[in-house]
């Protein structure tokens, strides 16, 4: 180990900036965060360090830097683009025995800045001990995307209810399942992030007062199309916290990959030759897992409210009371769409969109003709073996036999295979690709010429 991490206490302690260029800046700021109290000595400065003098909170020393000015600091660092000063920072430092930071030369500093995510009081320091500063700011921006904002948040409220929890619990096991459970109750966090007062403080005594081994919950999480990129964050964090995933056929293996490696996976697809799991055995197993007091994910393609049968799952709940939530997530129709350059919608083309299921028996011969509109986009799920009867209703209710088709077949993911062609062409082009695939009809599969990127 070439560097210990601490964590310092600033508060009210006497610091040394040299340097009032931008990289000084930076560093001020956080000393500032850190409640210090800031002397920054430096000739020139940008306008925020005068800012700042102005509103009391650092003071501004114009003048050469000489070592006295270092008596009794806690701490100095030096961020000047002249090498020399720097260097007669860190000598004064050692000489006294302070902790010295130089920007940019770790070899001549007795501590160095590590990158930070900030939730506060929780805080995470990422370092390289200098030797790949940019790698640990990807790091650092990565965890900065999978941790939400609220865990600063969630770690106050555990530092306020410490005492209580070690009077509730005196038994070190029930105090850590306690503890699991506040960090991973979905619905604190959400109260937190919103800054719900009430329903934090009503959810916090709720915790209290149930049994510890209580009913678990259900999250309906939307996986998208097929590029893991493509999943929410949150979605992200909901499979990386779950128990047990439900999943079926849609969700790719990519998405399938950031499940949490210790995660029971149950898989209620189609298998090959076989038919689905029967939509009542699904909703018992969820109800199961979550009453045995399992954090159960049921991960779905695309999005779970939209042909995803989402609904019927969580009304199966209703009964149990047992808690869920919903994480949405990005719908076949707009991954394909964009994916293959076709916009939904167009100032030109199309003024309004429809998602529509191919599976649905005998539509009316109303609903075909709102569906024959101008000006409108058609996106249908499940389509592929209705193609014959989409075609025909469409031209028989006054579509255009010409109109653009395009039909997308598992969009989003690397295997992305689309082919286009007028309407009256349509059962022809589905005997082209293979489930899954959207039927995107609408004046505005002809921009996909120009705006195919993927
Ligand atoms: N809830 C899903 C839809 C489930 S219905 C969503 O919001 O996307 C299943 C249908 O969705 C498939 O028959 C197909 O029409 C469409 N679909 C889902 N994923 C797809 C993909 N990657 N590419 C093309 N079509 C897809």
């Amino acid at each position: 180990m070439d560097y210990l991490p601490l964590f310092c206490q600033l508060r009210g302690k006497a610091c040394l900036l040299v340097g009032g260029g931008e990289v000084a800046e930076r560093k001020a700021r956080l000393l500032l965060d850190a409640g210090a109290d800031l002397r920054v000595c430096a000739r020139t400065v940008t306008p925020q360090f005068l800012h700042w003098q102005h509103a009391g909170k650092l003071t501004l020393i114009q003048t050469a830097f000489v070592p006295a000015l270092l008596d009794n600091c806690w701490l100095a660092i030096a961020a000047t683009n002249d090498e020399n000063v720097n260097q007669q920072v860190s000598s004064g430092a050692n000489a006294r025995r302070i902790f010295c930071n130089i920007v940019d030369t770790p070899a001549q500093a007795s501590v160095i800045m590590p990158s930070i995510i900030d939730r506060s009081p929780l805080m995470i320091a990422v370092s390289s001990g200098g030797r790949a500063p940019v790698l640990a700011r990807l790091l650092r921006e990565k965890l900065e995307a999978i941790l939400p904002q609220h865990l600063g948040k969630l770690a106050a409220l555990a530092g306020l209810l410490r005492q209580r929890v070690k009077t509730c619990y005196t038994d070190p096991h029930l105090r850590r399942r306690f503890w699991e459970k506040l960090f991973s109750h979905d619905r604190l966090a959400q109260a937190l992030a919103s800054r719900d007062e009430v329903g934090v403080s009503q959810l916090t005594e709720q915790l209290f007062n149930e049994p510890l081994e209580h009913r678990g919950e259900v999250v309906l999480v939307g996986a998208g199309p097929g590029d893991a990129g493509l999943l929410t964050l949150k979605g992200l964090q909901q499979i990386q916290q779950a128990d047990i995933v439900v999943y079926d056929r849609l969700v790719s293996d990519e998405v399938m990959n950031l499940i949490r490696r210790d995660a029971e996976r149950l898989f209620v697809g189609k298998r090959a030759g076989h038919h689905c799991v029967p939509q009542e055995e699904i909703n018992q197993l969820l109800r199961q897992h979550a009453l045995r007091g399992k954090r159960v994910v049921r991960l779905k393609g695309g999005d779970p409210f939209i042909f995803g049968r989402g609904a019927e799952e969580l009304e199966a709940l209703l009964d149990t009371r047992i808690p869920f939530s919903v994480v949405p997530g990005i719908t076949a129709a707009s991954g394909c769409a964009a994916y293959s350059g076709i916009p939904l919608t167009h100032r030109d083309y199309a003024h309004s969109v429809r998602l529509v299921t191919g599976h649905e028996q005998h539509p009316t011969s109303q609903a075909w003709s709102t569906l024959a509109t101008e000006q409108q986009t058609l996106v249908f799920y499940m389509g592929l073996s209705h193609a014959a009867e989409i075609q025909s209703q469409l031209i028989t209710h006054g579509m255009s036999a010409d109109m653009p088709v395009a039909l997308v077949e598992n969009g989003t993911s690397p295997r992305q295979r689309v082919v286009s062609g007028p309407l009256h062409q349509l059962v022809n082009l589905a005997a082209q690709v293979t489930s899954p695939s959207v039927i995107i009809i609408g004046r505005v599969v002809a921009l996909r010429t120009k705006l195919q990127w993927f």
